[in-house]
């Protein structure tokens, strides 16, 4: 059988083959799985591969995938009569069914009417040659590399080209200038420059394509390892003028006297890419491509600053709703988005002198649970080209980072207590409520925070009762806690413990 795919894989591919075989049809597997362990086997696949095999046959597919469904406990089967299509679902796997054919198009559809065909003919209606290359599973074709159009050659050169004419190969069905896109973004390909031209001049045709299919796919190529890539091919070809003309209006650069300001679109792209190196979450990906959506309308030249962009990330939470309706996305998603962009200037701030902690732990609270993907936006905005200002903006970020910390722990420091609580402080040394009862619950939880006592009850009350005569005869000055920076290491671990323990415990009581 084949080389470098897993030994389940194998059997999983055989059980399948042989079942074929058995009902006398010839099967082969195309398409991605075959693209994909080519190119992990030479090491060149950026992602996992799917669990996802696609099966051509020259028989009746329907059929075939009806008693693949029989043979997997538990399997889950669905046929899509009308592309006379058929897939069956088993754990993790995905097992699609397809009966060779040959497509023909209408001017204002994707959906092709399909005749039975060949092995060769339905190779020919696949979108690249990469993803022409099928191998034979069963019969004297198995374990025979099919590959009629150089797929081969362009999986080792990284390109990607249409089998046949690409005008009339993107023209007949335009998603395929969508999947370009997130093929290059997923592999780190490139495009034949011929077939580029192709989907140039078929850019407007997108608008043939539903909305879902046009946003699963915007969603599958920013999900990819090189989203940057992908978004640009769309960019280039003018496929995203029809998409996103948001994006395509940050092009541009405008110059007032010496003063011009950087290229949003350019640095969008960069964001993007930086993003994707520091998280997979969706929204992160998302809002680096949004965040300054708004640059274009907020844009004024002020001859004493310079160009300003005063309320973008405010004014981009409305085109970003209006793009998330427009592409039908979730709006949960548009609400996370909407929620990183807005704040997406305020970390920042945070960095400079004078900004108190309040604000601070209001920008904790605003953010909430999006605070990480905030982080990571803006660690991803730091873009610019002069290695210096690169410098004092990420000196900037971690500054943010460490006060952001610093008052987290001070919000640790105020919920410990001593665990010997005030009504008993005052039983115990036999004095009414005062001053002084605040006086020793802090001694005591000194004592803890300097490890001379563990932050347990039976120790505490017995440190009290040992250190009651001292505590009472001390003159009555005010012990404040103390703040965060006079803490020593140890005495912040210690602290950091005994809220963790006081967390635990309330939650054990609950
Ligand atoms: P992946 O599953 O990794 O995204 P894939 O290449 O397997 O990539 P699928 O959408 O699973 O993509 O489709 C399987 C195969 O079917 C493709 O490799 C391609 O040969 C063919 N195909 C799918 N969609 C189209 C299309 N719109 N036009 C032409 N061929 C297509
Ligand atoms: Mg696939």
């Amino acid at each position: 059988m084949l080389s470098f795919i897993t030994p389940n894989e194998q059997e999983l591919l055989q059980r399948i083959a042989a079942l074929a075989e058995r009902e006398g049809m010839p099967l082969r597997v195309v398409g991605g799985f075959v693209r994909d362990r080519l190119l992990q086997a030479a090491n060149r696949l950026p992602v996992p591969p799917k669990p996802e095999m696609d099966f051509v046959t020259t028989g009746d597919a329907l059929k075939l995938a009806e008693l693949v469904a029989t043979i997997f406990p538990h399997a889950r089967h669905y046929q899509y009569g009308h592309f006379g299509t058929a897939r069956v679902d088993w754990k993790e796997w995905m097992f699609e069914f397809a009966t060779a054919r040959t497509e023909s198009y209408q001017s204002d559809s994707r959906n092709p009417d399909v005749v039975a065909s060949t092995f060769e003919e339905d190779a020919a209606r696949r979108d690249f040659t990469v993803n022409a290359l099928a191998w034979g599973v069963n019969g004297a074709e198995n374990g025979v590399l099919f590959d009629p159009f150089g797929g081969v050659r362009d999986l080792e050169q990284g390109i990607l080209r249409t089998p046949l004419d690409p005008g009339k190969t993107f023209s007949d069905d335009p998603l395929r200038m969508m999947r370009a896109a997130r093929f290059v973004a997923k592999l780190n390909f490139s495009i034949d420059p011929v077939t580029e031209n192709g989907i140039t001049e078929n850019a407007a045709r997108i608008e043939i394509v539903h909305v879902e299919r046009i946003a699963d796919e915007l969603l599958q190529t920013l999900a990819a390892p090189f989203p940057h890539l992908g978004i640009d091919v769309l960019f280039r070809t003018g496929v995203l003028t029809y998409i996103l003309p948001e994006i395509v209006e940050l092009h541009g650069v405008d110059q007032r006297g010496k003063h011009s300001h950087k290229d949003v679109y350019t640095h969008t792209l960069q964001v993007l890419e930086n993003a994707s190196t520091l998280s997979n979450d969706i929204a992160v990906r998302l809002s680096a491509l949004f965040h300054d959506i708004a640059k274009p309308q907020t844009k004024k030249f002020l001859p004493e600053i310079g160009w300003t962009f005063y309320g973008h990330e405010v004014l981009g939470v409305r085109s970003i709703n209006r793009v998330f309706r427009r592409l039908r996305l979730s709006n949960l998603l548009a609400k996370r988005v909407g929620k990183i962009t807005r704040l997406h200037m305020r970390p920042v701030r945070l960095a400079q002198e004078g900004v108190t902690d309040s604000a601070i732990r209001r920008l904790r609270v605003e953010a909430g649970e999006e605070l990480e993907a905030l982080l990571q936006l803006c660690r991803a905005d730091i873009t610019s080209a002069n290695p210096k200002r690169v410098e004092k903006y990420l000196k900037n970020y971690q500054t943010m980072l460490q006060r952001l910390d610093l008052v987290e722990k001070r919000d640790h420091l105020s919920s410990f207590q001593s665990p010997v609580r005030g009504e008993e402080i005052a039983e115990l040394c036999g004095i009414p409520f005062g001053p002084r009862i605040g006086m020793i619950k802090t001694a005591i939880e000194e004592a803890i925070l300097d490890g001379v006592i563990p932050n347990e009850y039976e120790p505490a009350k017995v440190w009290l009762l040992e250190n009651r005569e001292r505590l009472l005869s001390e003159p009555e000055q005010r012990i404040r806690k103390k703040s965060l920076e006079q803490l020593d290491e140890k005495q912040v671990e210690r602290l950091l413990q005994a809220v963790k323990e006081s967390h635990e415990q309330s939650e054990s009581n609950e």
